[in-house]
């Protein structure tokens, strides 16, 4: 039973965290930082050199101190790791998909204005406003100047908060908005769609025509904004997001991945239908294969436009939510599919001990750190196919009870069946 004497992965995780810690104190002792003011005269004298005048700085950078809860914000680490079905429950209610179709007929024709000019969907703009922000009802409070000054101060990500600080300088010297109305997210997201700084100052348009981008009051400038980053990130007119499918009972699992793109017909070959059961359409377009919370979970097919949502948040679950509260809003109905998935979180210990067991049984995922990254997925798929499950490369607590089953029962079983797997060449990576 050699995983029965095996540390706990719980003082793995504290001492983890604790090293996480200790980071900063540590390069700061390597080369001592200035106090707060002294860091941010550097910075008033870079943003002068860029042609950011003294009363825009005064107004936006006298008296400024760190704020501390940024920094408690910005370090908080999720005990859990969501399913995919609670963090879509949670955004996509019934209450936001109702308030979204009236304020998409109440907006009709800014919005049908702004698809025939950017060919972007009105009620895709309506689903990020509604989870951006739900609808302009939580903008974030945070004075951004301050909060992107503590958070290039703090060091995690220095160099991006100060060029994130030194846009939102740069907007305040062209007189978009007053300096005290310049509020947002703790990590400075701002406005009814929430855009960074450097991102408000690439994309954002002043749609009314009144001099000033203004996108926290003034909703013409927020929606054509966001329909112009859509665009400019290459948004293809005429074309969905992707939709719910359902996937044949002998589907090759490891094809369900964003870097697997196939024509449609290719998936329909395989057996793959609309979430219903009824063909997919004839479109000339490639897709992939998502499975979110694995096989027995909903699974989606993703287009090109997917990978446009995903350049305004990598997450692919923001993504998946995105699109279907798109979908949900113009009256498509729930998805179908899915819902008996494992629906267990996973805690951050979980992860780890899953991240050890995978280890103890020979697959390489680099180190255990509690993370899910691509490695650790990849591992979890060679795995699944050396013990004849469906590899969908998903860690659910059903995978981790297995694994605590081959760890405890059957040591060296798993090996060999990886040396198997490893010896063949199409192996999903
Ligand atoms: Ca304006």
């Amino acid at each position: 039973m050699k995983p029965r004497t095996e540390p706990r992965s719980l003082p793995l995780l504290a001492a983890l965290l604790c090293a996480l810690a200790l980071s900063g104190p540590l390069r700061a002792q390597e080369a001592p930082r200035p106090d707060f003011q002294s860091w941010l005269e550097g910075v008033r004298a870079e943003a002068l050199a860029r042609g950011i005048s003294r009363p825009t700085l005064e107004a936006a950078l006298a008296g400024i101190q760190p704020i501390e809860r940024v920094i408690e914000l910005d370090r908080q680490q999720p005990e859990f790791v969501d399913t995919f079905w609670n963090y879509l429950d949670r955004r996509v209610t019934p209450q936001r998909v109702g308030r979204g179709a009236a304020l998409l007929e109440e907006h009709q024709a800014l919005l049908g204005q702004l698809e025939r000019r950017h060919g972007v969907p009105a009620r895709l703009l309506v689903a990020f406003w509604g989870l951006e922000t739900n609808y302009g009802r939580t903008l974030g409070s945070h004075p951004v100047p301050a909060a992107l000054a503590t958070l290039a101060y703090d060091g995690r990500r220095s160099a991006f908060f100060r060029r994130e600080l030194l846009e939102a300088l740069a907007i305040l010297e062209a007189g978009h908005v007053a300096p005290q109305a310049m509020v947002g997210s703790w990590a400075g997201a701002m406005g009814q769609m929430q855009f960074m700084p450097s991102t408000f100052r690439a994309y954002a348009i002043d749609a009314d025509g009144d001099g000033k981008k203004d996108l926290w009051g003034t909703l013409p400038d927020a929606f054509a904004s966001a329909a112009n980053y859509l665009a400019q990130a290459g948004w293809q007119p005429g074309e969905t997001w992707g939709r719910e499918v359902r996937l044949p009972a002998d589907f090759s699992w490891q094809l369900a991945h964003l870097g697997v793109k196939k024509p449609i017909a290719a998936w329909a070959a395989m057996g793959v239908t609309r979430a219903d059961g009824s063909p997919l359409p004839s479109a000339d377009m490639a897709g992939a294969i998502l499975l979110p919370q694995g096989h027995a979970g909903p699974a989606f097919m993703v287009y090109r436009n997917f990978e446009i949502i995903l350049a305004w948040n990598r997450s692919v679950s923001y993504a998946l939510a995105v699109g279907h509260l798109a979908d949900r809003i113009a009256g498509l109905p729930p998805l179908a599919n899915g819902r008996e998935a494992d629906n267990r979180r996973l805690s951050r210990e979980q992860i780890l001990e899953l991240q050890q067991r995978l280890v103890a049984l020979g697959f390489d995922l680099g180190e255990a750190d509690g993370v899910l990254g691509s490695r650790t997925k990849a591992a979890i798929r060679t795995y699944q196919k050396s013990a004849g499950l469906p590899a969908d490369g998903y860690p659910s607590v059903t995978l981790l009870e297995q694994l605590q089953s081959e760890n405890s029962s059957s040591p060296g079983q798993g090996e060999t069946a990886l040396r198997n797997v490893l010896a063949d060449p199409a192996r999903d990576g």
